[in-house]
């Protein structure tokens, strides 16, 4: 029986973590070792506080993992496959087929970058198709590339490669851009890119890496190709909330519905971070919730066992 499971990996768990180790409680962090913390691929972190000459995701993630575990948090890396209630308890089925109980629970399990679902996609991952500028624009320098998506995301992160590419297109399927008109007027600064509205990616193609996409105007249907090397998706994201289907509140994209004091529709059960409906998913923010939940969760307790 432990205090608090904390499931995930990211700042919104480790700072739970921190938070409950410190008040004396006995909690275990639930991390899966498939989806690498989203914060290990960040190279650098300029608006976290406290850095002013920035640090690297990595630097942080190791940083968060020593904090926790020096105030007794022990990390199980083991997917978790399930969350349920059992009586007042709830209960949370890992991958490795065990059950473990708790008294409350906090979901930090963030969200993840949704996929085009076209041909090529998953044959050239990480052969020339990415989620993250970031991560893997350096690759791509001097070459041209392929930014699908026409929100901020998008926007940002075709801002970020325009600096390093030789060209880039953006691909929206609509015939105008969702982003901010603030990034909108940036790109618009920056000479080697292309817009390419109202067209859908059909394929990916290539042959051991990425050497174009085929792409099909949504109105006349007809069909053309442009060479790439690289093809950067920012088509929206989707929560990690698989596991507690039906359990807590989540709204119609499946962020789960939280107060401000992170509780989720389910008594004893809080959620953190990306995965929770909110306006603003930074690393500063998730903290903050893991801070909230870390200690909503131990009055739960007080008041409860
Ligand atoms: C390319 C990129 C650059 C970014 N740059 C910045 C930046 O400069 N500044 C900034 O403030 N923010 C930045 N962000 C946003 C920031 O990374 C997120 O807001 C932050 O990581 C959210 O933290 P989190 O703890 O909620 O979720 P995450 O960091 O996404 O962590 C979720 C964790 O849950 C784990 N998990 C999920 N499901 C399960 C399961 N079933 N079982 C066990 N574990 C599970 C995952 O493995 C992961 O470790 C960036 C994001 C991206 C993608």
């Amino acid at each position: 029986m432990i205090d608090i499971a904390i499931v995930g990996g990211g700042p919104a768990a480790y700072t739970a973590a921190i938070f409950a180790g410190r008040a004396g409680l006995n909690a275990v962090v639930y991390e899966s070792e498939l989806m690498a913390a989203k914060i290990v691929s960040i190279s650098q972190i300029e608006n976290y506080p406290g850095f002013p000459n920035g640090i690297s995701g990595e630097e942080l993630s190791d940083n968060l993992h020593k904090q926790a575990e020096k105030f007794g948090v022990d990390t199980v890396y083991n997917e978790v496959k399930k969350v349920g209630l059992d009586g007042i308890y709830k209960k949370i089925l890992i991958d490795s087929g065990e059950t473990i109980k708790a008294k409350t629970v906090i979901l930090a399990i963030g969200e993840m970058a949704q996929k085009l679902n076209c041909s090529g996609e998953n044959k050239f991952l990480g052969k020339g198709v990415s989620y993250c500028a970031i991560c893997d624009g350096t690759f791509f320098k001097g070459r041209d590339v392929a930014v699908i998506g026409g929100g901020d995301a998008a926007l940002a992160s075709a801002l970020y490669l325009c600096h390093l590419v030789k060209k880039l297109y953006l691909v929206h399927r609509r015939n105008s851009l969702r982003a901010t008109k603030i990034l909108q007027d940036k790109l618009k600064q920056c000479e080697m890119t292309e817009l390419v509205l109202n067209h859908e990616v059909k394929e990916i193609q290539g042959k051991k890496f990425v050497n174009g996409i085929l792409l099909q105007n949504k109105e006349t249907k007809t069909v053309k190709r442009i060479d790439v090397d690289g093809v950067f998706v920012y088509i929206g994201s989707k929560p990690n909330t698989e596991i507690v289907h039906e359990l807590v509140k989540v709204d119609e994209q499946g962020y789960i519905i939280t107060n401000e004091k992170m509780e989720t529709s389910c008594p004893g059960i809080y959620a953190a971070g990306d995965v929770r409906k909110k306006d603003l998913r930074q690393l500063v923010t998730a903290a903050a919730d893991g801070a909230i939940a870390s200690f909503q969760a131990r009055q739960y307790i007080e008041m409860h066992y």
